[in-house]
């Protein structure tokens, strides 16, 4: 390991003299992804992460979040808590990047002289953004954008992630029929790599999230159930959208992986969660994150429809930063999660220096748009 640091640590010195075009091979194949976090923390802890980060590292940074759990274990680490996200909001500060809205963000990407700049977005609506979110978010006076799917408010949402998590937790052996697998799931870690397993399995296949249903109804698990206790209802989002801090920005009709549907169904998709949204919201929403968001979710063609359907910005998953290129391709802005625990500080100081973006590209192009 010391051997790996000392190695990591000339490189680094060796790339400060040079060009990225000339970065050494060995420090590309030290980009795998074997080997990102290690080099991360090894690059966070020389120093050496924000001098590789400063092409990566763009004019502003959208940070994804989905749940703020109370106890995230008993939820099996799928989202952070607000001690997570209250640490987080110091990092973001502490790199020079002011927490702006949605609508601040996009007119300094558009301004070459403002300052750096961060978006906070949650996405799916849960209660929790509401009880344990919004206390840290007022407390820095930091905006938010929430990204709502219409099905999580009138509960028709079929939020397998939900049911999966449900009967993981309520089990120790847990078998997915359509998988052909079953899992001893006994304890957190067990648990946890459970719902990371099937979740890989799913992909970004939506007829293999329909047949975990089954299992669902096997062991009594209703996702009606989990959506009435999880997510925010009409009111409570009518009530939410309110505050000062808070924009709202739509996630389509039934959150399904949109690369599986024909055209026209994505168009209904982005056409009725925007008419659902702004009926109900009584003001006008103008920006989109797709859901899963990945480059196997979402494209070039789900972009084109979301600029049709009028959107002002869309936002996929694929990491990086914002940059004033977006501006060309303004349905296809990065993300990056930060929402997930537990979470490293290398991790994070990676992800908002654009460290974390030149590790997974291979130092390849900073502007993510497709890839
Ligand atoms: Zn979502």
């Amino acid at each position: 390991m010391s051997y790996f640091l000392h190695n990591l640590r000339r490189v680094f010195r060796e790339l400060q003299a040079q060009p990225f075009s000339q970065l050494p091979a060995r420090l590309q194949a030290m980009a795998g992804p074997k080997l990102t976090k290690l080099a991360e923390e090894a690059a966070v802890r020389t120093g050496a992460g924000g001098m590789i980060g400063r092409r990566y590292r763009g004019a502003g940074i959208a940070l994804m979040f989905h749940e703020v759990h109370g106890d995230v274990d008993a939820e099996l680490r799928t989202g952070c808590d607000a001690d997570q996200l209250e640490r987080i909001i110091g990092a973001v500060k502490a790199s020079g990047r002011d927490i702006v809205s949605m609508e601040e963000g996009l007119r300094r990407l558009n301004d070459p002289g403002s300052r750096p700049f961060a978006l906070l977005t949650f996405d799916d609506a849960y209660l929790d953004n509401r009880e344990n979110a919004l206390p840290v978010l007022e407390r820095y006076q930091a905006p938010m954008t929430l990204f709502v799917p219409t099905g999580m408010i009138d509960r028709s949402l079929y939020a397998w992630w939900l049911g999966l998590r449900e009967l993981i937790k309520s089990s120790d052996t847990v078998e997915i029929t359509a998988m052909g697998a079953s899992f001893q799931t006994g304890d957190l870690a067990s648990k946890a790599a459970a719902m990371r397993q099937v979740t890989a399995w799913i992909g970004t296949d939506q007829a293999k999230a329909d047949a975990l249903a089954s299992d669902f109804a096997r062991f009594g698990v209703s996702v009606p159930g989990l959506i009435d206790h999880y997510a925010m209802t009409a009111e409570d989002l009518k009530a939410f959208a309110s505050h000062p801090l808070v924009t709202i920005g739509a996630h389509t009709k039934s959150h399904r992986f949109l690369s599986g549907l024909s055209e026209s169904d994505v168009r209904g998709e982005f056409s009725s969660n925007k008419m659902f949204l702004e009926d109900l919201l009584q003001t006008a929403v103008e920006t989109l994150a797709y859901p899963y968001g990945t480059e196997k979710a979402c494209g070039a063609r789900e972009a084109e429809i979301a600029a049709q359907t009028g959107f002002q910005a869309s936002f996929t998953t694929r990491p990086g930063q914002l940059f004033a290129e977006h501006l060309a391709t303004p349905q296809l802005m990065p993300r990056i999660d930060f929402g997930y625990a537990p979470q490293s500080v290398a991790a994070c100081a990676s992800r908002l220096s654009g460290l974390h973006r030149a590790m997974i590209t291979r130092f390849g192009d900073p502007v993510a748009t497709l890839h």
